[in-house]
């Protein structure tokens, strides 16, 4: 009796405080998840100093803005090819593996004396931009912190006017990955209040604003930027159509309506095949990850999927959608599960397979390669049960 009391005692502290770790273990929704095993803002910077300080002149960081409440937004830019590459995480502030994943490969292209790094960082600029909402993310949630009555002092044209439609009066900000628009000289108007999801947005943040003017110092610079990829999460429950796995990972193009509309044609550089060659590109730097011999990963492989998009799906205030519009490659990266759903081993797992996506397109934009990428082999992924 003693020892079988003793031995429930041990099973219970042996038990997983977290959630079982295998990808097609039940998935859950958090109320409140722990955000705890993820880097803060303050862990960000001094992270960022190390990785430019070890990596002798190769990694330069650099402060490009402030968000609304005053946190240093950061560009870390490696590398000195002519293809550029821009890449942003958490601009929903509690999605957090991208920023992981940002770290973990500055710190490796910064160090690392490979000829396949060489060539890497000789073909490309690669300029990461990690936490591009901190103040959203300091508050562990999706919006900024810029109460409209603060936005009216900063464009007093808005006095009187009603809200942009993307502004969350209970949060008291923005969902900033609505705040872009294609036009990038663009300042707000009274009369283009509040506007809805199927048009652009205003440019009221810091935080887009900082991301245009980076955008547009590059283009100077190079004369365009070639691709953009946004990290973000999604919800942890959406199962592959047909074989019942947990989507781990999903991918997208810019979500911008039928392609015969011709509600773009004022765009002509929008090229949504290179978005879809891209795409591809980083489903194949994660399956060159899951193939390296870690078993631990082929069930990551089967869960990649193409992210919601049915035809009808038009959102050009979207970051990568501006983007787009203006001739950049866009990827959209999605995760399963709201950060800290998981446990510190699988979020390892999700952060590595990130990075590797980034990884992927990084390579084949410096050596060219994914440029004879078939684009349709994009819809070869599969999706998640949503409807075309
Ligand atoms: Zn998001």
């Amino acid at each position: 009796m003693f020892l079988m009391f003793g031995a429930l005692i041990a099973a219970a502290l042996l038990a997983p405080a977290a959630p079982a770790q295998d990808s097609n273990a039940e998935c859950q929704n958090l109320d409140d998840p722990s955000f705890s095993g993820w880097a803060s803002h303050a862990q960000l910077g001094s992270t960022l100093d190390r990785i430019e300080r070890t990596s002798k002149g190769r990694v330069d960081v650099e402060v490009i803005g402030r968000s609304n409440r005053g946190r240093k937004l950061y560009a870390a830019r490696v590398g000195t090819g002519d293809r550029v590459m821009v890449v942003t995480s958490a601009i929903h502030g509690n999605e957090k593996t991208g920023t992981e994943a940002l770290l973990h490969w500055l710190q490796h292209v910064g160090s690392s004396q490979t000829a396949e790094t060489r060539t890497l960082l000789e073909g490309i600029t690669f300029v990461a931009v990690p936490m591009i909402n901190p103040d959203g993310g300091e508050l562990n949630r999706r919006q900024s912190d810029f109460p409209w009555s603060e936005v009216v002092q900063t464009y007093p044209q808005l006095a009187g006017a009603p809200p942009a439609w993307y502004y969350s009066s209970g949060a008291g900000g923005f969902d900033v990955n609505r705040d872009f628009t294609p036009d990038l000289g663009y300042e707000p108007r009274a009369e283009d209040m509040p506007g809805a999801d199927e048009l652009p947005g205003f440019y009221l943040t810091p935080e887009s604003r900082t991301l245009r003017a980076l955008y547009l110092d590059l283009r100077e610079e190079f004369g365009g930027v070639d691709a953009y990829v946004d990290l973000h999460h999604m919800g942890p429950c959406e199962q592959i159509e047909g074989d019942g796995d947990y989507v781990t990972v999903t991918l997208d193009y810019p979500p911008l309506g039928p392609e015969d509309s011709d509600k773009y044609a004022g765009w002509p550089l929008l090229d949504q095949d290179k978005s879809r060659r891209f795409a591809y590109a980083a489903y194949l730097g994660m399956r060159d990850h899951a193939g390296h011999g870690n078993a631990d990963q082929s069930p990551f492989l089967g869960g990649i999927a193409r992210y919601l998009h049915p035809e009808s799906r038009d959102l050009p205030g979207q970051a990568r959608s501006s983007f787009a519009l203006n001739g950049t490659g866009t990827v959209l990266f999605e995760v399963r599960g709201q950060s800290d759903d998981w446990g510190q081993k699988k979020n390892g797992q999700l952060t590595a397979i990130v990075e590797a996506g980034v990884a992927g397109l990084a390579q084949r934009l410096a050596d060219g390669s994914v440029d004879v990428l078939d684009g349709d082999r994009f819809f070869d992924l599969p999706d998640y049960g949503w409807d075309d």
